[in-house]
């Protein structure tokens, strides 16, 4: 079932996710549902809360070139990540990349982070998996992790480039107002 994203400054966003103790059924739906709301809304990855259940559940899945069309970028089901209680026990390096996320539409801001990392997680079924990741697969882990303890990316920014987003983004909510009363 496809779910409503809940968008910044939604004060769900900002709580901290809980572990997941059942690998059962609500957890298998709760799972499809992300992989349906991030298929829908074009996300590169999802994480529990942005859709109001506060569970330590993240969902990637990285983008890779069309090999009909090169100027089209297709998500494959077998690239479709799905993690459960990930914690990161490594990370070295730093890569600045532009983000975005799908709780603050058409906002993208550079941050730094680690350019490699190594997590640890359960699959779906409650198997412990463990995998390393670089570049924008790392920066998508941390991303989504940070989701999970109740930040978004724009808590990176400096006081300066932070106090514009607000003010952008104010405007921005403000125009959307708008627009739906017409
Ligand atoms: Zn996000």
């Amino acid at each position: 079932m496809i779910k409503q994203i809940l968008t910044y400054p939604n004060p769900i966003l900002r709580k901290k996710s809980q572990d997941v103790i059942n690998f059962d059924n609500e957890l298998h739906t709760l799972l499809n549902n992300m992989n349906e709301t991030m298929d829908y809304a074009g996300g590169v990855g999802l994480a529990a809360v942005q859709i109001g259940t506060l569970l330590n559940v993240l969902v990637i899945n990285i983008p890779v070139e069309n090999p009909d069309n090169s100027e089209e970028e297709i998500q494959l089901k077998e690239n479709l990540i799905e993690a459960i209680n990930p914690k990161i026990t490594h990370k070295d390096g730093e890569i600045v990349f532009t983000e975005g996320c799908l709780s603050i539409p058409n906002i993208h801001e550079d941050v730094t982070r680690a350019m490699n990392i190594t997590v640890e997680y359960y699959n779906r079924n409650g198997k412990l998996c463990t995998t390393e990741a670089n570049e924008f697969l790392a920066v998508a882990w941390q991303h989504e992790m940070e989701h999970l303890s109740g930040h978004v990316f724009i808590d990176n920014l400096s006081f300066m480039k932070r106090k514009k987003f607000e003010k952008d983004w104010k405007k921005k909510l403000k125009e959307s107002k708008r627009n739906r009363d017409l």
